[in-house]
């Protein structure tokens, strides 16, 4: 069932780039769960596609579709007059990165909007030194990073870390993916600790810092110590939710420099980021003491984040539909193998 938010038109409207992908849909979800006036920006779309079905659910929630990309100058000057925009939000994809220059360019020509929020949503880019290709991406995400301070656009960057799900070492979306049921693959010696976030909080904290002054030209780093876990403390409580203890498989760092270097995008892309994360410690290796930045938990007390048991049991559920689906169409040996044990702790 679709429900609809009743919109506050105190609130500022936004505009979000890439809600069709992994990432903007989470934003989109929150804005309308907000209740701000929400504008997606979506290339044209075949009407079949999974993703025009994704436009659809968001349009029913309330959401106001235009038709367009961002690398259009003109065009996005057009939209943002029009539209009266206050603040922009761009989740475009890894490949993408560089379309943002224009979108900048046209956030500052319009010279109305309070707030540009570009398609970060990982580490500080700043920061983080992870070995290539995973580099060339932080540097196109600097580069966008360098124009909107030398252009005066008001910004705010999202450190979000990473999506709490298993940290798959080739999938971009990896929590779109069912943990390990086979074995485990462990990183190094699986003792380097990493923060997790769940989709929904990401659109949620997201969504709360577009007009909070205290964001303002600021990077916001979420960093939850309920999710504060390695990736032998991840193995662990999955083996709690199945019920059962899977063999570990160590991927040592030459392992991952490998995939890496074999430079298959987008997977190798996540091997770099995988290597930053889970050997050297880039999530962790500095504290936020900087003016320029703040930690999500901090600014927002009252609000909880999802734990990683909590998103760990939605598998689970996954797992048990399937399972039921199978076996009402008698496809019952191999998967009610892996069905059978799997207990919700
Ligand atoms: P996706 O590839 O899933 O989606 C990208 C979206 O941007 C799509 O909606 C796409 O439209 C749209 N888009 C791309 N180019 C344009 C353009 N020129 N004009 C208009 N729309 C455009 O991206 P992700 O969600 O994977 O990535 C978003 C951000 O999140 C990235 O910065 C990425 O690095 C980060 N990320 C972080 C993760 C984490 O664990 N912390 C995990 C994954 C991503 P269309 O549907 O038409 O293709």
């Amino acid at each position: 069932m679709t429900v609809s938010h009743p919109v506050d038109a105190a609130k500022g409207r936004v505009l979000i780039v890439g809600a069709t992908g992994f990432i903007g849909q989470f934003v989109a979800e929150a804005s309308l769960g907000a209740g701000r006036p929400t504008y997606l920006l979506a290339r044209p779309l075949d009407i079949n596609s999974s993703k025009a079905k994704t436009i659809k659910n968001l349009q029913d929630k309330g959401a106001i579709i235009i038709n367009g990309v961002i690398d259009d100058q003109e065009f996005m000057e057009k939209i943002l007059k029009e539209n009266e925009i206050d603040i922009v939000i761009s989740a475009v994809g890894g490949g993408n990165i560089l379309n943002q220059l224009t979108l900048v360019r046209a956030i500052k020509a319009v010279g109305t909007i309070k707030r540009f929020l570009p398609s970060e949503f990982g580490h500080d880019v700043d920061r983080a030194d992870p070995v290539e290709p995973g580099l060339t991406m932080y540097n196109e995400k600097r580069r966008v990073r360098r124009l909107i301070e030398d252009s005066g656009v008001h910004y705010t960057y999202i450190c979000c870390n990473s999506i709490a799900s298993w940290p798959y070492y080739d999938n971009t979306h990896p929590s779109e993916v069912i943990p390990p049921l086979d074995k485990f693959q462990i990183y190094g010696d699986g003792s380097v600790k990493a923060y997790f976030v769940a989709g929904s909080d990401i659109g949620k904290f997201t969504i709360k810092t577009v007009d909070d002054i205290r964001t303002l030209n600021k990077s916001v780093h979420f960093r939850p110590t309920c999710n504060f876990l390695n990736i032998n403390e991840l193995a662990s409580l999955w083996e709690k939710k199945i019920g059962r203890i899977l063999p570990r498989v160590t991927v040592t760092e030459d392992d991952l420099l490998a995939a890496a270097e074999e430079n298959i995008i987008p997977q190798s892309i996540v091997a770099s980021f995988t290597h930053d994360i889970f050997i050297k410690g880039c999530q962790v290796n500095f504290s936020i003491d900087g003016p320029n930045e703040v930690e999500a938990s901090s600014l927002y007390p009252d609000e909880s984040f999802r734990t990683v048991d909590e998103c760990f049991n939605d598998y689970v559920m996954k797992i048990e539909d399937k399972c039921a689906e199978a076996t009402a169409d008698g496809i019952t040996a191999q998967i009610n193998v892996k069905c059978a044990p799997i207990r919700v702790q």
